[in-house]
C-alpha cells in the first residue's frame, strides 16, 4: 500500500495523515520515495541548485530551547555579537564569492535594536542580493519594519506541530504564538520558510505527518527539515537524536506534497552523513546553505556538535560545494532563486 501512496503523491501532490504515516513507518519503500521526490524536484524546480550564504551574526540568545547549544542557560559557550560594520564586511565578501542570497541568522532577543537590523538590511540590499532573516519571534510591527527595510524572506521553523511537545522543549514559549508569527510573516509578503526537527524525544510519527500537512496548510515557500542532534551542553545531552534516514524521508515527502517550493539539503543532515547534502539533493532538495561566517565565529555558533566545515573559510566552502553539485550533474543557479509558483493547491 505505501508504494501506491507514493505514486498517488507524485501525481496529485496530496496525501492524508494516515497515508503519510504509513510511508513514514515503512522503510521498505524508501528508494521509491526518494526517486519519486527527485523526479518531482526535476519537473517543478529543475536542475539548478540555489546557494544561500548563511551569516551567523550573533550567538547570544534569550531563549532556552532544550535542544540548542545557544540556549541562554548554556554557560559553556563563549558568546559573540558582530558589530554592524563586521556584518556588512562579511556580507560584502560573501557577495564577492557570487552569493545571490544571504541568510542573516542569530539567537533571539534584543541584542540589536530592530532599527539596527533594519539598517543592516538596507545596507546589504545595496549589494544587490536577496535577504533572508532568521532571528526568531518578533512583533508584527517589527516584522513589518524589517520587511519595509528590504528583507525578502523569513525563516522560522515551527520545530514541531505537537503543541505539548513544543511547549515542553521551549520553556516560556507558546505554540499559538509561533503559528501566529508564521502567519504574520506570510501576510507581510515575506517568502516564508519553516520546518521541523526530526527525532525529538517523544515525537510521534503521527506528529511528523502533521508537520508536513502544516507546511502545506501554511503555504510555506521554503521548508528545512533536519535531524535533532543531541548537544552535550544541553539537558537533552543523553537523548538519542534523529536519524539521517527519517529526516530524508520527511524532506522527500515534503517535496511530493509541495512540489514547487525551495527545499534545502540541511547542514545537520551532512553532520550525520558525510555525503548527506548530495544525497538530499538527489531526494528532493534544490537549495544548499553554505556558511559565510568568517573566523572563530563559525565554531562558536554551536547549535549542535559535529557541525561541518567549522575550520574552513567561506571561499573554500563556495568552491567545495560547487564541485560537489557539479559531480552529480546539477548546476549552481545564478539568479535569486525566488519560489516560482507552478502548482495550485
Ligand atoms: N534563533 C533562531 C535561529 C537560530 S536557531 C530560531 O530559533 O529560529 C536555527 C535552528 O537550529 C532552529 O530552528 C533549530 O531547528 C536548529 N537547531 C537548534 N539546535 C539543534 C540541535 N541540537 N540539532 C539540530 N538542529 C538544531
Ligand atoms: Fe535561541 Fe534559536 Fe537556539 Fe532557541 S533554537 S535557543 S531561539 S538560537
Amino acid at each position: 500500500m505505501p508504494g501506491l501512496f507514493i505514486k498517488k503523491a507524485e501525481k496529485e501532490h496530496r496525501l492524508t495523515k494516515d497515508e503519510l504515516t504509513a510511508i513514514l513507518e515503512n522503510d521498505g519503500i524508501n528508494r521509491e520515495l526518494f526517486d519519486a521526490a527527485d523526479r518531482v524536484r526535476e519537473k517543478y524546480v529543475g536542475d539548478k541548485v540555489h546557494l544561500r550564504g548563511l551569516l551567523e551574526f550573533s550567538n547570544l540568545c534569550v531563549r532556552d530551547c532544550l535542544y540548542c547549544g545557544l540556549r541562554k542557560d548554556n554557560k559553556n559557550l563563549k558568546r559573540y555579537r558582530l558589530k554592524p560594520g563586521t556584518v556588512l564586511d562579511f556580507a560584502r565578501k560573501a557577495v564577492s564569492y557570487g552569493y545571490k542570497t544571504l541568510v542573516l541568522q542569530s539567537g533571539e532577543g534584543d541584542f540589536y535594536s530592530t532599527e539596527d537590523i533594519a539598517s543592516i538590511v538596507r545596507e546589504i540590499k545595496k549589494f544587490g542580493v536577496a535577504i533572508t532573516l532568521s532571528i526568531g519571534e518578533k512583533t508584527e510591527e517589527e516584522y513589518k519594519l524589517l520587511r519595509q527595510a528590504g528583507a525578502d524572506r523569513f525563516l522560522l521553523r515551527i520545530e514541531t506541530t505537537d503543541k505539548e511537545l513544543y511547549e515542553k522543549f521551549h520553556p516560556g514559549m507558546n505554540h499559538e504564538n509561533r503559528i501566529n508569527c508564521l502567519r504574520t510573516i506570510k501576510k507581510l509578503g515575506y517568502e516564508t520558510g519553516t520546518g521541523s526537527l526530526i527525532g525529538l524525544p517523544g515525537q510521534s510519527i503521527g506528529s511528523i505527518a502533521d508537520d508536513i500537512l502544516f507546511f502545506k496548510e501554511l503555504g510555506a515557500d521554503m521548508i528545512g527539515v533536519g535531524p535533532f542532534i543531541p548537544n552535550e551542553d544541553t539537558p537533552l545531552e543523553n537523548e538519542q537524536g534523529g536519524t539521517f534516514e527519517m529526516s530524508l524521508k520527511v524532506m522527500a515527502l515534503t517535496r511530493l506534497l509541495l512540489p514547487d517550493i525551495n527545499i534545502p539539503a540541511t547542514t545537520a543532515m551532512e553532520s550525520l552523513d558525510p555525503n548527506g547534502r548530495l544525497i538530499a539533493l538527489k531526494s528532493g532538495a534544490n537549495v544548499v546553505m553554505p556558511n559565510v561566517t568568517e573566523g572563530e565565529y563559525r565554531a562558536l555558533y554551536r547549535l549542535y556538535p559535529g557541525k561541518i566545515c567549522i575550520n574552513d573559510t567561506p571561499a573554500h566552502c563556495r568552491g567545495c560545494i560547487t564541485g560537489k553539485i557539479r559531480s552529480i550533474n546539477r548546476v549552481v543557479a545564478n539568479d535569486y532563486g525566488f519560489r516560482k509558483k507552478i502548482f495550485k493547491v
